[in-house]
This record gives C-alpha cells, sequence and structure tokens, in this order.
C-alpha cells in the first residue's frame, strides 16, 4: 500500500464507541484521570498503552504520531512545536559536553546559529562538512563525532548531496546519523530505507500545506534512540497543541497530491528560466546538469517545489531587489509549501565562506496557483531587471 496517500487515509483510529466517523477527534487535556491509585501506579507514558497527562499525548497527537511515523517509514515518532525545535532536540536528546556534531556545508542555516550558539555554551563543537563528497565525510569524522545531520536537498544552494553514500559513511563507522528530511518529505525518498537513524521534519511545510501550523517530528526505527529522544522530550516540557494536530491530520492525506502538483509547477517554471538570458543557473536537483542532479537521481524520481535562481552577475544586489519588489503573485516571505508561491533574495557571501556562486540568488517557492499566472509574473517582473 502506498505509504504516502492510501496508508495515510486508511490508517488505523478507532473511533469512540457509536460514533463511527473517520475523522479523528480533537482531545485537549492537561489532567488526565485515574480511575484509583493501582491504574496511577501501573501508568506507562513511555509506551503508547495509554495516557498519563496531557504533555505527554492525547488520542490525537498519538494518532499524528503514528500516521507521522507510517509517512516515515519509522516506527516511533515524537512532535515538538516547530521545525526547528526538532532539530534542537535531537542534539540535546544525544550530545553532551565534548562531543562533536558535523553538519552539512548547506544546512538549514538556523541549525548552524544553534550549533554555532547554543550547543557551544555546552561545550560541543561542530564542523561543517562538504554533502557532495562521502569520502570528505568518512575522513572527518573523528572520536569526538557522535552524531551527524544530512540535508536533502541542501538549503537555498540546493545541491542534492550524495545522500546514499554519506549516511553509508556513517552506518560504516557506527555514527548515529539524523536527516533533516523536510524537502523531502516522506515522499521524495525514504530516509529510513536508505539507511538514516533519526528523520526529522518541519511539519510546518509540506505536511501542514496550509502556512498556518508550525510543528517538527522526530522518527526513530530503533526503540532504544527513540526512548532516548522521548526521555529528553519529556524533561524538556515539549509538546504541541490540539488544535494543530487536528490541522495536520486533515492536511496530511492531501500532502503528496499538493508536493507532487508544486513540483510539477516548480520544474516547468525552473527550466523556463533555464532558458531567460538574465539568469546564469538554475538550482532545481531535478534539472539536468544541476548539483547533484545524478544524486537525486540515485534515490529518487520526485522534487519539492522550490528552486533558486542565480542571476547573470551583470545585474548587481539591487537590480534583483527590484525585479523581487516587482512581482505581484509571488510574496516576499519565509517559510515554504503553502498554496501562496513565495520568493527570498539571498546574500550568498553573508551565508557562506567562501560564497559558492558569484551573482544574487533568489530562492522561489511554489504554491498551488496557476502555472500559467505564475509564469506571467515572473516575465513581466524581469522587465523590472534592466531597468
Ligand atoms: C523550515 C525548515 C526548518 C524549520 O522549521 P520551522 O517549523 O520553521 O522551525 C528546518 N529545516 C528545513 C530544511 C526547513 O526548511
Amino acid at each position: 500500500m502506498k505509504k504516502d496517500t492510501t496508508a495515510l487515509i486508511h490508517h488505523a483510529y478507532q473511533p469512540p464507541a457509536g460514533f463511527e466517523a473517520p475523522q479523528v477527534g480533537v482531545h485537549k487535556a492537561s489532567t488526565v484521570l485515574f480511575r484509583d491509585t493501582a491504574a496511577l501506579r501501573s501508568r506507562d507514558w513511555r509506551h503508547k498503552t495509554g495516557y498519563t497527562y496531557g504533555l505527554h499525548g492525547t488520542p490525537t497527537t498519538f494518532t499524528l504520531e503514528e500516521r507521522i511515523a507510517a509517512l516515515e517509514g519509522g516506527r516511533h515518532c515524537v512532535l515538538v512545536p516547530s521545525g526547528l525545535a526538532a532539530i534542537a532536540l535531537v542534539n540535546q536528546a544525544l550530545l553532551r559536553a565534548g562531543d562533536e556534531v558535523l553538519l552539512p556545508a548547506n544546512v538549514y542555516g538556523p541549525s548552524r546559529e544553534l550549533a554555532r550558539h547554543e550547543l557551544a555554551h555546552w561545550g560541543i563543537t561542530h564542523r561543517l562538512y562538504d554533502p557532495m563528497d562521502a569520502a570528505a565525510l568518512a575522513a572527518m569524522v573523528g572520536p569526538q563525532t557522535k552524531l551527524v545531520w544530512v540535508e536533502a536537498a541542501g538549503s537555498v544552494t540546493m545541491e542534492f548531496p550524495d545522500l546514499v553514500g554519506l549516511l553509508r559513511v556513517c552506518r560504516d563507522q557506527g555514527i548515529t546519523s539524523a536527516i533533516d528530511n523536510t524537502w523531502g518529505a516522506g515522499i521524495a525518498f525514504d530516509a529510513f530505507a536508505l539507511g538514516a537513524d533519526i528523520v526529522m521534519q518541519a511539519l510546518t511545510k509540506y505536511p501542514s500545506g496550509g502556512g498556518d501550523v508550525l510543528m517538527g517530528s522526530v522518527c526513530t526505527r530503533d526503540d532504544a534512540l527513540h526512548e532516548r529522544i522521548k526521555l529528553t522530550h519529556m524533561r524538556l516540557g515539549l509538546g504541541v497543541a490540539a488544535n494543530d494536530a487536528e490541522l495536520l491530520l486533515r492536511s496530511l492525506p492531501s500532502t503528496a497530491l499538493r508536493y507532487h502538483a508544486a513540483d510539477a509547477t516548480g520544474r516547468a517554471l525552473a527550466r523556463w528560466f533555464q532558458q531567460r538570458p538574465e539568469v546564469a543557473q538554475v538550482l532545481h536537483p531535478a534539472l539536468e546538469g544541476a548539483p547533484g542532479h545524478a544524486h537525486w537521481r540515485a534515490c529518487s524520481t520526485a522534487a519539492a517545489g522550490l528552486f533558486s535562481v542565480v542571476f547573470d552577475s551583470r545585474y548587481g544586489a539591487a537590480q534583483v531587489d527590484r525585479f523581487v519588489d516587482a512581482l505581484r503573485l509571488f510574496r516576499i516571505g519565509y517559510s515554504w509549501a503553502g498554496p501562496m508561491s513565495l520568493v527570498v533574495p539571498y546574500d550568498l557571501g553573508v551565508m557562506r565562506q567562501p560564497a559558492p556562486y558569484a551573482g544574487t540568488l533568489v530562492r522561489f517557492s511554489i504554491g498551488l496557483e496557476d502555472v500559467a499566472d505564475l509564469r506571467a509574473d515572473l516575465e513581466q517582473a524581469l522587465g523590472a531587471l534592466a531597468t
């Protein structure tokens, strides 16, 4: 059964007796009552055998956890209030003072800031590795290395890493690997099957799809690894609100439809940009010749509706800003995977040293609008470049 559509829609849920509706109820509670002291003493919050306290889960959040785990091909899932909180949770659960974590050079920016500041304060060091070079990662792993983060495709510059090779290095060297699977969304490839130990996702993006919920997930297959993460989750007091879980449960069955729709529009517009004389390079892993295209093809046929465009260096940042400001349907704003197409210009020199490309980069997040309308908007805004 296809795990990102049919299996999600027919995922087991036991409705209250006498109310045979497949939609999951919105259960809200801090207190969960126990029948007697024996029930109180025998309660087990570690396994999903029952309910103990609202923060530890309700029927609504347990069901969402089970469905996200099924989508990712994992066995366990914990939910946290944002994608970034999911990254922080994994780091805090697995790293101790003196440990080192390795991050890809094109890692999601706030993840690197977390390492540079919070992890550094706890005596945890980090280094950046080249995600295109698995042999270089193998050479970097040292006795202090306890965790390797992987991201496919990389943030903003969109290189698809040697995912198969990187995860094999981690497994061969016995280092726990965690993948930020926000781009793949459990749809583009099966991260666990490729060897990831931990699969994290910003549910804020495709699984929500509405641009109205912030949430993150951390999935595992291994029971002991899950228990470490679950213990840290509990000690930190993390949890998610029932109404947010409800929104996720409602949008989850259409995630794959929306993903593939944005993919089709994104590829059409990325190819259109390739023909434009104003553009030096289009960074989209599904395009021939794009960085990491062969790596992407080795494990996937689908892609998120997300790509970046490097403008020809004859256009300065101020000119590219005029192009961005001239867009009408593409709105300026962070995050992605909602119904509205978004655009953000990035200063590569500030993001990464050395800057991987000369010229100004603009990232496009493709929403659910009509492709011809979006193309017309891009075309009219390119007129502002020349002026
Ligand atoms: C958005 C995003 C996150 C963080 O998600 P939030 O819910 O916004 O905190 C993490 N990783 C990637 C790759 C993202 O795009």
